[in-house]
Parts: structure tokens; C-alpha cells; sequence
């Protein structure tokens, strides 16, 4: 833990002042953000602060991961409090890159993937995924951590950039962090403050339909439409737009008719302009069933 936080805003700078942390042998530590950070976040940072010896966070707001039509011109800043809390909970370096020193107009490579990209959010958001690919992989190639930090609360991404960095053979090891939540139940989000108070209010029916169907699990039911019928009841009593309500293999992410192994139970849907997602991963076997955070096996042939 330094001081005083670094900032950069350029890759130049952030592999320069990069250099000199790996030429002290310390491990490097990376977390991902678009701002407008709330405990999610902190506690990823956390995560890296406790595992790596010097913690990066990164604070972009991806242009190429918002389709046509989404929020990034409305995506909330709160810049000079992320800085704020960023220092005082002891991050390393701060990597603000504006979009300019991230992406050239003669780029022309694109980083995809087949089968786990394509629906989920995926479906919704076409182009969605290759922008988050895109820019990940460009933020390891410049930091180079030894770790890197996500949130289980976007699941499929997570999965998705564990698949990338194993098949390219980026050297860093992911871990996930456990989705934190308002007292209700709502998943934190950046995104949360466009809800009015009756959407606020209506909001935890997404996490209540999952948890029913994560209960439902607990008590011996194993038949995915089953499970989906639950989650999608408390969404719709709570006034949602469904997008997707899905159970799917917590690896493949391909759709499973029963609960067995690891799964991943996942919901998206709109509640006025404001799109949410959440999910639950359980671990089902003959000993019975628990919540689980999904595994990323993947990385132990750098270890
Ligand atoms: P974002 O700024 O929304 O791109 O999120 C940056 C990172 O924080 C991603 O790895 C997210 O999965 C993670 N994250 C967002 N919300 C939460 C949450 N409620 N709990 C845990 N991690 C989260």
C-alpha cells in the first residue's frame, strides 16, 4: 500500500510507473471499472488489496460495449468521489485512460468469442461481449496483472474473460467476487440510480424470484422450467420487462433442463428504461445443494 495513489491517464504512463513496481517483484493486482463506484466495487478492490501486493483500477467507460440506443451518454460520473474513495482505501494507481488513448480510428481487430457470447445478454445486447473482450484484453496487455478482480454479479462476463484469458494465454489468474447487495436484496449496481422510488421498490423482485428458485433447489426440485416459472413469477408480480430468466451449465452456459453440478440460475429484465440483471450459481449434488461462487479452473497452468 503506497501513500498516496498514483494516477495515469495514459498506457505510456501506467507501464512506466508499471515497470518500476515489477522491478520491486511485487505482484500486480487488477480491477476493471467503468466508475461510479459503490461497495461492489470497494469490495473487489479489497479482494485486490489483500491478494496483491499493488492494486490497479482501472476507470473507463467503455464506448464499445454500449449498443446502439443504451445509456452511455447518460452512464453516471462521479469521478472526483471515485478518486476519493479509491485513495482512501489505499489502490495503488488509479488508470484513467481517456477514450482517445484506449482506441484509434485504425483499429481494426476485434477480440469474439463462439458459444458462450451469444445469448444471455448476449442476445440482447449484440456486440455487447466483443466490446468487453476488447477492451479486457487490452487493459491486461497493459497492466499485465498477476490477478484480475470480477464481480459474480455479471456472471457471464466473468465466464467469458476467464474463457479469453485461457485461450489466449494471458498469464493472470481471475477471481471472482461475491455480488454485494442493498439490504433488500438488490444487486448494487452503477445503474441503480436511474430507478425511480416505485421501481426502487419493485426492483428486489428479481433477487426474491432467484432466491425462491435457489430454495426450490435446496428442497430437491431439479427441473429447470420449474425453477425458471419461479423466477419469472416474481419478476412479472414486480412489474418487470422480462429480457431472459435462464438456468444454464455454470461452465458452458448453455441452457440445462435440470439442476445438476454447477449451475447458474440468471435473470434480466427492464423495470421502466432500466435494464438490471442478477444471478445465483448453486452447486447441486447428491449431498444435497448450496449457493457457490462459480470456479475458474482454467488458470492453474500458471501457477
Ligand atoms: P462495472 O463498473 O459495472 O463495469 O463493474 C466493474 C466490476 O465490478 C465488474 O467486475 C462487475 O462485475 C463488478 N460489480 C458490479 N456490481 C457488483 C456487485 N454488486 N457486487 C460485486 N461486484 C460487482
Amino acid at each position: 500500500m503506497t501513500l498516496k495513489m498514483k494516477k495515469a491517464t495514459s498506457p505510456a504512463e501506467t507501464a512506466r510507473i508499471l515497470a518500476e513496481v515489477r522491478r520491486e517483484g511485487l505482484s500486480i493486482g487488477l480491477v476493471p471499472t467503468m466508475g461510479a463506484l459503490h461497495e461492489g466495487h470497494i469490495s473487489l478492490v479489497k479482494m485486490s488489496l489483500e491478494r496483491s501486493d499493488y492494486t490497479v483500477v482501472s476507470l473507463f467507460v467503455n464506448p464499445k460495449q454500449f449498443g446502439e440506443g443504451e445509456d452511455l451518454d447518460k452512464y453516471p460520473r462521479t469521478e472526483d468521489r471515485d478518486v476519493a474513495t479509491l485513495e482512501e482505501l489505499g489502490c495503488d494507481l488509479l488508470f484513467m485512460p481517456d477514450r482517445d488513448s484506449i482506441y484509434t480510428d485504425t483499429d481494426r481487430t476485434k477480440v469474439s468469442i463462439s458459444s458462450l457470447g451469444d445469448h444471455l445478454c448476449g442476445a440482447s445486447r449484440p456486440g455487447h461481449f466483443d466490446g468487453v473482450l476488447l477492451v479486457v484484453a487490452k487493459l491486461f496487455n497493459m497492466v499485465n496483472p498477476d490477478h484480475a478482480f470480477f464481480g459474480q454479479k455479471d456472471a457471464q462476463q466473468a465466464v467469458i474473460i476467464q474463457r479469453m484469458a485461457a485461450d489466449l494465454d494471458f498469464p493472470v489468474r481471475i477471481f471472482l467476487g461475491p455480488t454485494v447487495r442493498e439490504a433488500d436484496g438488490l444487486a448494487m449496481s452503477s445503474r441503480n440510480r436511474y430507478l425511480t422510488d416505485d421501481e426502487r421498490n419493485r426492483a428486489p423482485r428479481m433477487r426474491a424470484g432467484l432466491v425462491a428458485a435457489a430454495e426450490a433447489i435446496t428442497n430437491g426440485e431439479r427441473d429447470a422450467s420449474m425453477l425458471k416459472k419461479l423466477v419469472t413469477a416474481s419478476m412479472t408480480e414486480g412489474g418487470f420487462e422480462i429480457d431472459y430468466v435462464e438456468c444454464v451449465d455454470g461452465g458452458t452456459l448453455q441452457p440445462v433442463t435440470s439442476a445438476n453440478g454447477t449451475i447458474l440460475l440468471a435473470a434480466a429484465g427492464k423495470l421502466g428504461r432500466t435494464r438490471l440483471i442478477d444471478n445465483i450459481a448453486m452447486k447441486v449434488g447428491p449431498e444435497g445443494a448450496a449457493e457457490t461462487l462459480l470456479e475458474f479452473p482454467e488458470w492453474s497452468r500458471y501457477e
